[in-house]
């Protein structure tokens, strides 16, 4: 199928769930890019700086950059001036950084806090406690230039879609947490990006408002990142 026809098929199966397909198209040329913004796709994901910056000077202005990889403190300012939503801030360091370059560019960034719920592999995020208490704190307060706006995770790789269930299903108990006994301006807890191209269904059935698919749209990757 072409890259326009799955994007197509992507839309119709997330519909029912009301979920956004923020279309990954890391490593891809931007000639596939194109095809699917003729689509109508406006949201895209990459996972590393230079790579989404370029991209981003060769697409049509209308069109959105999420990153959603691990991002090193010292590149927020390439992505400042510009990013739609940053899916993976996981720690309290790059949000401060995060408001900073923000503040540099006058604007206010929205942002997604990773949770780490895959619990036996090592993958970046915040703990739920650490979360809970960073984000009832007074440092997470007095961040003017950021909004988070929800939470991102991402489950264990695995066969095993029982258990991919209860780590999604564990992390939309957190949002509702976070959801009803956190205010603060710079909160407003409205998306849940959870779901990529081998678990989205998964992740809508527990609540995803955003699935990050690629292989299954753009084909798959020649090297794996
Ligand atoms: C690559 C990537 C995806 C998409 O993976 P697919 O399996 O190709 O759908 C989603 N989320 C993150 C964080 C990624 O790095």
């Amino acid at each position: 199928m072409s890259v326009e026809n799955n994007i197509k098929k992507y839309r119709e199966i997330l519909k029912p769930f009301g979920a956004q397909l923020i279309a990954v198209s890391k490593t891809k040329p931007k000639e596939d890019l194109l095809q699917a913004y003729e689509a109508g796709q406006l949201a895209f994901g990459e996972n590393k700086v230079q790579e989404l910056t370029e991209k981003a000077e060769a697409l049509p202005k209308d069109s959105e950059w999420h990153m959603i990889g691990h991002l090193q403190r010292n590149k927020v300012k390439y992505i400042a001036p510009f990013v739609h939503l940053i899916h993976a801030v996981d720690s309290d360091r790059l949000l401060k950084e995060i408001d900073k370059q923000a503040e540099k560019n006058e604007r206010i960034i929205p942002c997604l806090l990773q949770v780490f719920i895959a619990k036996e592999e090592s993958k970046f995020g915040f703990s739920e406690e650490e979360l809970l208490d960073f984000l009832k704190s007074e440092d997470f307060k007095n961040l003017k230039n950021i909004k988070v706006v929800g939470l991102m995770g991402m489950a264990t790789n695995t066969d095993d879609m029982q258990r991919v269930k209860s780590e999604f299903t564990g992390l939309k108990a957190l949002f509702e947490q976070i959801k009803a006994e956190i205010q603060s301006e710079n909160l407003e807890m409205k998306e849940l990006s959870m779901g990529m191209t081998s678990d989205y269904q998964v992740a809508c059935e527990a609540g995803s408002t955003m699935v990050r698919i690629g292989s299954a749209i753009f084909g798959g990757r020649n090297y794996n990142q």
